[in-house]
């Protein structure tokens, strides 16, 4: 078992990289007798709920599978079951899923009686890669994506990778966007090893999946420590891609995965540098190679979107300035940066 330690202004918990029999004691030291409620999706439940049976409350609160959990809806309904449940506000909410999951338990865990603690067991590579840590926690409204959302730090988090054995190749390569991401935004070596092992941490082979996690969980955290409520721009860089993604998720229309939309979004970021002459173009295009090896959409095109359409869905952009959006660029691999203030229209024309 691995734990990382992470320790920051409002928040100091352990992040568990441990198969589910060596970290569940953990978690029932904590419920410290009591049952605890378990937020989980129906396809998750059934396959892992059983590994919780001695723990959590028995009626899991189910909410629907991947974004469609992200719903003002699918809220109401959670604090609904949470009152119905009579969860007092110190017992930690068990978060049991992919980042869908964990966005609306983790939302919903910082507004029932103002705040419980919420233990995430993250079971895609998304998730335990990158958005269990960091305490972000949103539900999409008004047709955007992650508009309302808080600030809630875990109290544990329990990483098994052996739990990806049963997800899909999609939602594998999904995830393996948000992996590489952490090689583009300040690794370069990372986005080498990347390279050369990006195949086996998506097929599971050898020790190359755990690795990977592992990775990104000491550089979210590194990036989290710096900046824990997102405002000095250090987390921000989390954001690569996600201008561009973002918009190409919500016109999607959930027809992409996140992963997928942010592949994407990170290509376009690296195009749109290597244009204004930031950044090699070199480096652009070995972006694009390796996210297009990895069975990962690249192009505008191939995702059945235009340009002009993408450019209008940034301007809603919660990092949009009256003079312009704010975007993730870069001056190579592993040397991304805070742009301010973009010229809309050097971006439209680079869209178009
Ligand atoms: P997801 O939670 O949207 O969906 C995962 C799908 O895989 C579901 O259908 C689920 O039933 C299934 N699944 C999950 N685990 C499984 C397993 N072990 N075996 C078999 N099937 C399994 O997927 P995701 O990619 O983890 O999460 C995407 C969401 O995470 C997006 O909404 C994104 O905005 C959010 N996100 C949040 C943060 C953050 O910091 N809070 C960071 C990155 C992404």
């Amino acid at each position: 078992m691995t734990a990382i330690h992470v320790a920051h202004p409002g928040a100091e918990y352990d992040v568990l990289v441990a198969g589910l029999d060596q970290a569940l004691p953990r978690l029932a030291e904590l419920a410290d007798g009591q049952r605890l409620p378990l937020i989980s999706d129906p396809r998750v439940h059934e396959l892992y709920g059983e590994r919780f049976a001695s723990i959590a409350l028995d009626e899991p609160i189910l909410v629907p599978s991947g974004e469609a959990a992200k719903d003002w809806r699918v809220l109401e309904n959670v604090i609904d079951r949470l009152a119905g449940l009579d969860v007092k506000r110190g017992t930690p909410i068990v978060s049991l899923g992919g980042g869908s999951v964990g966005d609306v338990a983790g939302l919903s865990a910082s507004l029932f009686k103002r705040g419980c603690p919420v233990v995430h067991v993250p079971t895609t590579l998304l998730s335990q890669a990158d958005s269990a840590i960091g305490g972000k926690t949103a539900i999409d409204a008004a047709g955007q994506k992650n508009l309302v959302g808080s600030f809630r730090h875990p109290l544990l988090v329990i990483a098994d990778p052996a739990l990806l054995d049963t997800l899909d190749e999609r939602q594998m390569r999904s995830g393996y966007a948000e992996v590489v991401k952490y090689g583009l935004i300040d690794d370069p070596g990372f986005f080498d090893w990347c390279e050369a092992n990006g195949g086996a941490v998506i097929a599971g082979a050898g020790t190359a999946r755990c690795a990977a996690i592992e990775h990104c969980i000491r550089a979210k955290i590194r990036f989290v420590t710096a900046d824990p409520e997102d405002r000095t721009g250090t987390r921000a860089l989390l954001n690569l891609g996600h201008t561009f993604g973002h918009a190409i998720e919500s016109l999607a229309n959930q027809k992409l995965l996140h992963g997928e939309a942010i592949a994407l979004g990170m290509v376009l970021a690296f195009e749109f540098s290597a244009e204004l002459g930031l950044c090699p173009t070199e480096d652009a295009e070995r972006v694009k190679a390796q996210l297009q090896a990895a069975g990962l959409p690249v192009t505008i095109d191939e995702v059945g979107m235009s340009g002009p359409v993408v450019f209008d869905a940034m301007k809603a952009d919660k990092k949009s300035t009256a003079s312009g959006p704010t975007l993730i660029l870069c001056k190579g691999i592993g040397q991304a940066f805070v742009a301010k203030d973009v010229d809309p229209q050097r971006l439209a024309a680079f869209l178009t």
